[in-house]
């Protein structure tokens, strides 16, 4: 059977493998399957389109644009799910462990599409908090921005999930502007070409914004700048090679690295067995270690639980191990695949010898275990494998030595402190999960481990049905850890997106900061229409366009009719006296909310029009109390349009209601639904 020649995608053209190219073999089989090779590539070629076609294309899109590109992208691949998923079969993976790689992967690329048009602005310049007051008179101010990076991104993934591991990091990026070069693992490099081919073929990306290496990146990174971001999740070991490339050091590069972890998994105290959490700890680890063949980084390596539970936890999970199938991965039932490669299959044997020095393997014969397939033999099978260590203490390899495979020790707990202690002895992990039903012990835990983990998962009989797994990065959440993990973090929602941008503090007159933000910022010049705003359509309406109200005074009368009315007696609205004696208010003061309802009576324009909803107030303050006999009037502006759909968008409005004395007394943000 010929080969697949697993091509690159650089400079916008298909270039093949050229001389030197690797033989990259089947897992299952361990029969050479594709070559894969770049060194007919032109790194600098690849660079200069990144940065001089791909980023200058994506600047010009808004965070909208970009987001609507990502959801078009997932669907394509959604499209095309059957094809990856027949061919990551090559790699070991079952067609659970696509759930992860594949559908996880578009899952993840769907959730930025969301995110990037609900949380970001459909502009170009990311508004990072709130303007900073830096004067007396408020004609300076202060405003964070994030804009993004004018180089390239470098992402260079391991091996375990060709898919997911590349969307993770590609979906951030082309949302913040910035066009990326992907190198994935050689070994399963031909799943990420084809998930590549699929977005390129698509015709959805602006040329330039994604380019493919299979293969080595030749010297790229030491053609790297400031402007330039490297992404990197592998081994520690090569990370900690690529951190030193000269070009990086001497220009600042930013490296952001996912590398390996040595994760543990807690069994609270109070799980003892027969609870539904020692059942459910059971369940939790030898799902991790056996999903991917424990090619995870975030899989259990540690086990952790009470001195007392050891016995009981060895003999459930012994159990429980023994069920697993394992064999070829296109087989219905099989339920761990192989390892990648012969030579990973050697690495994890060589790591299992290490970790069995100072432990004892109660679990997992790797010259005896049934293997289910035809002409499989050759493949790189393990069984999982269980160890013991009795001296988790003075042990280093357990905690220190990463068995990427289905391998894991179990030790022993005297209490809450040395559980920790053990789990921070990792040095710094992705993940560390907690079983327990008791929300004291879970502070401890949170307290003494969380500067020493990246995630820390908890779970119980409560969450235990819609409870995610220890092991599943989820992009709302940040993903890295400090330490060993690689002091690197991803995902997160926004936070990912920020990766791949500048954060700015820009200074200046209110003009200047709205002009830039394309927000309002109080301040700043009113824009007069001869119309009410409410009867503009979204498009029609302006940043700055500013509505005056006239007076309407406050009377006794009003605010018990109110207080009647809604049956909000509150005693500093009723009782002079006692009105008095609290230290905010003068004597008996109006209802908040009758100055909200007022403000909405002077501003509001009662015919039908193109507003359609008002779904919310942000940032309601009251700032002085309004006595009976104040008069109060309204400034309404528009702040901020962020479009919904063709139909309609939100409209911001930032609202003051002051008193006869210009006083203000009180601000919020009002949002409307506005037709277009
Ligand atoms: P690896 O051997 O460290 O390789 C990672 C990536 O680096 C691959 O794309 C590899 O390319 C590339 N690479 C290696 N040497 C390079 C060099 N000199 N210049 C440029 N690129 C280079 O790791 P792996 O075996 O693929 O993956 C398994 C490891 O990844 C495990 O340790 C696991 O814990 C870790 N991991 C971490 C995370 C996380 O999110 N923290 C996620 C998944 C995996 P080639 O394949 O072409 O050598």
């Amino acid at each position: 059977m010929s080969l697949h020649q697993i091509s690159s995608f650089a400079a916008g053209s298909w270039i093949k493998p050229g001389s030197g190219a690797r033989v990259v073999p089947s897992a299952i089989t361990g029969e050479p399957f594709a070559t894969a090779g770049s060194s007919d590539l032109d790194m600098q070629a690849m660079l200069d389109y990144a940065r001089e076609t791909g980023g200058p294309a994506l600047r010009k899109m808004t965070f909208h644009q970009r987001a609507r590109m990502l959801k078009a992208l997932a669907q394509e691949l959604s499209k095309h799910k059957q094809a990856l998923y027949d061919l990551s079969f090559q790699t070991g993976a079952t067609q659970k462990d696509h759930l992860i790689d594949i559908d996880g992967g578009i899952g993840t690329m769907f959730v930025f599409a969301s995110k990037g048009r609900r949380e970001m602005p459909d502009t170009q310049v990311y508004l990072d908090g709130e303007v900073e007051r830096l004067s007396r008179e408020g004609t300076f101010l202060g405003q964070h921005i994030c804009s993004p990076l004018l180089g390239a991104a470098i992402h260079i993934n391991a091996f375990n999930f060709p898919v997911w591991g590349m969307l993770e990091k590609l979906a951030p990026t082309l949302l913040a502007g910035v066009p990326a070069i992907v190198k994935p693992a050689t070994n399963s490099c031909y799943v990420a070409e084809l998930a590549v081919r699929i977005m390129l073929e698509s015709g959805l990306l602006p040329a330039g914004a994604l380019q493919l290496v299979s293969g080595g990146l030749g010297d790229m990174l030491n053609r790297l700048d400031c402007q330039d971001v490297v992404s990197f999740t592998g081994s520690a070991k090569t990370a900690l090679e690529l951190r030193q490339t000269h070009a990086l050091i001497r220009n600042s590069v930013r490296f952001v690295a996912e590398q390996d972890s040595l994760n543990a998994s807690i069994l609270g105290p109070d799980a003892v067995a027969g609870t539904p959490e020692f059942d459910l700890f059971v369940k939790e680890v030898s799902r991790e270690m056996t999903v991917k063949a424990g090619q995870k980084c975030t899989a259990i390596r540690r086990i952790i639980a009470p001195e007392v539970q050891v016995s009981a936890l060895i003999e459930a999970l012994t159990k429980r191990l023994a069920r697993v199938t394992i064999g070829d991965p296109r087989i219905d039932d099989t339920q761990m695949g192989p390892l990648i490669s012969g030579a990973q299959k050697a690495d994890v044997m060589a790591k299992a010898d290490l970790i069995a020095t100072e432990s004892e393997k109660v679990f997992g014969e790797p010259d005896a275990f049934e293997l289910q397939g035809e002409g499989v033999s050759n493949g790189a099978f393990v069984p999982p494998m269980l160890f013991y260590c009795g001296v988790p203490d003075t042990a280093t390899h357990v905690h220190e030595t990463e068995a990427f495979g289905p391998v894991s020790t179990i030790m022993g707990y005297r209490d809450v402190d040395h559980a920790i202690a053990l789990a921070n002895r990792g040095g710094g992990s992705l993940v560390t999960s907690l079983i327990t039903h008791d929300t004291n012990v879970a502070r401890e835990v949170v307290i003494g481990a969380a500067a020493f983990n990246g995630r820390i998962y908890i779970n119980d009989r409560t969450s235990m049905g819609e409870s995610t797994g220890h092991g599943s990065p989820l992009p709302h959440m940040v993903h890295g850890g400090p330490g060993r993990a690689g002091g690197g973090e991803e995902l997160g929602g926004v936070r990912a997106v920020k990766h791949y941008m500048q954060r700015t503090a820009i200074q200046g007159s209110p003009d200047m900061l709205t002009q830039i933000g394309q927000k309002w910022v109080p301040g700043a010049t009113e824009i007069q229409k001869p119309h009410h705003p409410f009867t503009y359509k979204f498009s029609e309406l302006c940043i700055g366009q500013t509505l005056h109200t006239e007076a309407r005074t406050i009377t006794l009368e009003d605010i018990e009719h109110f207080a009647n009315f809604t049956g909000d007696t509150f005693y500093a609205h009723m009782d002079e006296a006692a009105a008095e004696r609290n230290p905010f208010f003068p004597g008996r003061v109006a209802h908040g909310y009758l100055v909200l309802s007022f403000a909405a009576g002077l501003f509001v324009e009662p015919s039908e029009g193109p507003v359609l909803a008002n779904y919310g107030l942000d940032g309601l303050r009251f700032l002085k109390p309004v006595s009976p006999g104040d008069a109060i009037k309204v400034r309404l502006t528009v702040k901020q349009k962020t479009p919904r759909n063709e139909d309609y968008g939100e409209v911001r409005w930032h609202v003051t209601v002051a008193n006869q004395n210009d006083e203000a007394v009180a601000e919020y943000d009002l949002l409307t639904m506005c037709a277009d």
